[in-house]
């Protein structure tokens, strides 16, 4: 007799373990589980990386970029790591395009949480005063009209689930814009204005705003700087942390801002630069 009610208290204190540990694990603020993220871009470097840290917190991920090939191959790795992908084609510059991305996150995973608005173009190397109008048209519409336009289609849904997170990616040129990299340095200046911009607005529907400022990282967009030994010397000089960052180093600061680790931040950048100063 005795000892059955010391099974029935036994086992009441293991359900109740168990119930408590598994609400500990639902709520772990750094959880994305549930949550549906557009990231844009996202086949290749930053973008790709930083599907792969939402995706292994939990989110479903919808990645996307111009080329079809990109987007299947992009999908495949992400699922032979158990992340759950959707995947279709975006070029950011387009309206449709946009429409469509949107449209397909609604469909397939039933609303949108998340944006990450990560892509850019870079059609010019020079001095500013040789740039030409078709150059900034190119540049403003992409790094900077899309990224707006896009958060404008993807409010609405984000509304509908009561809160969201929208996260644009900078550059460390935005603050100190590079040599020979004037137009597409503006153009990412004009992104941390963006975020300061609709941070006070979009907070009375509960979407926080934030940007990311990245440093030297080493991917295909970069090659140019990295691959170069006496810019990457020059570079170097200006780091605390001796070497290019990973694009993982990128997608783990984005996972935190779209976390409830970061509930109380919005309106701010990040910067992530090996410790390059930044300043406006
Ligand atoms: P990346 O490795 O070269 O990847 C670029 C990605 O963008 C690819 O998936 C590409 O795929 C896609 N893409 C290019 N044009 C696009 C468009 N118009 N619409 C949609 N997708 C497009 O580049 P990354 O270095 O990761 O750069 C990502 C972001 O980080 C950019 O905003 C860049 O300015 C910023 N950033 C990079 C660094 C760095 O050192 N790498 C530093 C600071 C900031 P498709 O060819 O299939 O379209």
């Amino acid at each position: 007799m005795q000892s059955a009610v010391m099974w029935r208290t036994a086992l009441r204190c293991v359900k109740a373990n168990c119930v408590f540990a598994h609400r500990r694990m639902s709520q772990s603020p750094s959880s994305l589980s549930g949550k549906v993220a557009i990231i844009t871009a996202s086949t290749d470097g930053i973008g790709l990386a930083t599907a792969e840290a939402l995706g292994r917190r939990g989110a479903h991920v919808v990645v996307s970029s111009r080329h079809q090939a990109n987007v299947d191959r992009a999908v495949n790795l992400l699922q032979s790591h158990n992340i759950i992908v959707t995947g279709t084609t975006c070029n950011v510059g387009k309206a449709e395009d946009r429409e469509k991305l949107v449209q397909t996150a609604v469909d397939h995973c039933g609303g949108i949480d998340i944006l990450v608005s990560n892509a850019a173009v870079n059609p010019f190397f020079g001095n500013i005063m040789d740039s030409t109008e078709e150059v900034w048209d190119k540049i403003l519409a992409v790094n900077v009209k899309a990224a707006f336009l896009l958060t404008k289609l993807v409010v609405p849904h984000m509304e509908k689930r009561r809160g969201g997170n929208v996260v644009f990616v900078s550059s460390v040129g935005g603050y100190q814009p590079f040599p020979a990299l004037g137009p597409y340095s503006v153009s990412k200046t004009a992104l941390l204005g963006l975020t300061r911009a609709l941070a006070p607005e979009l907070a009375q529907s509960n979407i926080r705003v934030n940007c990311v400022a990245p440093g030297i990282i080493k991917t295909r967009f970069s090659a140019a700087l990295w691959e170069n030994e006496d810019l990457m010397e020059d570079f170097q000089r200006q780091l605390c942390i001796k070497r290019a960052g990973r694009p993982e180093e990128i997608g783990g600061v984005i996972a935190f801002l779209c976390s409830d680790d970061a509930s109380y931040i919005t309106g701010e950048t990040i910067t992530a630069t090996g410790g390059m100063g930044c300043r406006l």
